[in-house]
């Protein structure tokens, strides 16, 4: 799991969106996976996952405040949270600026039904040049329909892993493209659910918030993270 630690992206936030819009602007490829507890310990039994988040071409960033601490704790200098949900409004910001065109895929149809409406109000000049929900059978289908339109970023909300192996799987078939997992993010920019409150986040406690809202995410918290950290510690 070290190697992982390594590959982890450890600038600021700010840093990391310079990036993001030199390569938008530039055509540039690029997958991103937004790292967690769970990210980690699903690579651990998982060749097909460890390969991808290992890949050189891949961008590893720290979403978790775990991951971040935990990098902390065995001296990795990494900054700061960079979260999926915060990539994915800065994608829609950036591509509206840029007249970039993008796809959804992922999330339930009436979602998806209220981020089109979103795309329209807030972002006009981004181009929405499709939107699937998540809940076909068939997603490799849908990801060769958007290889057809050749869209400037990816947003796929279909929870890790799925996510990040099917944008994996189908990478090759792409000159170009921002591609990024962005778990639960289309339900909360939708409005369909509340992203923590603001003291939430700044505390450090979005995964408490989240763990009190849907008390189900309890056991997946607890498989992750503390299995997590006692692996971590033992690198100490
Ligand atoms: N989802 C989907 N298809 C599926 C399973 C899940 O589109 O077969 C969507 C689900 O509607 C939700 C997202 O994937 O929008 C996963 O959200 P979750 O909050 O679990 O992800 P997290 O942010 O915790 O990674």
């Amino acid at each position: 799991m070290k190697e992982l630690f390594d590959k982890l992206y450890n600038k600021e936030e700010s840093s990391f969106y310079n990036i993001l819009s030199k390569n938008l602007k530039n055509n540039k490829k690029m997958f991103i996976v937004t790292a967690n507890p769970e990210t980690f310990m699903i690579s651990e039994k998982d060749e097909e996952m460890k390969k991808l988040l290992l890949d050189k071409n891949t961008i590893l960033v720290p979403d978790g405040i775990g991951i971040v601490k935990a990098a902390r704790m065995i001296n990795y200098d990494v900054k700061e949270r960079i979260t999926g949900i915060d990539i994915a409004n800065k994608l829609l910001e950036l591509g509206n600026i840029q007249k970039k065109s993008i796809y959804l895929f992922g999330s339930k149809q009436e979602v998806i039904d209220s981020m089109k409406e979103v795309l329209k109000e807030k972002y006009p000049n981004l181009e929405l040049v499709g939107a699937s929900n998540g809940y076909e059978k068939d997603k490799d289908k849908i990801f060769e329909k958007i290889a057809k339109v050749k869209p400037d970023i990816v947003l796929v909300a279909l929870g890790i892993p799925l996510q990040e192996k099917l944008i994996y799987k189908h990478l090759n078939k792409f000159d170009k493209g921002i591609f990024v997992g962005v778990g639960g993010s289309f339900d909360v920019i939708s409005g369909h659910k509340k992203r923590a409150p603001k003291i939430f986040i700044k505390l450090n406690l979005e995964w408490l918030y989240r763990i009190l809202k849907e008390p189900k995410r309890l056991k997946r918290f607890y498989d992750s993270n503390v299995k997590f950290l006692f692996k971590v510690k033992k690198y100490k």
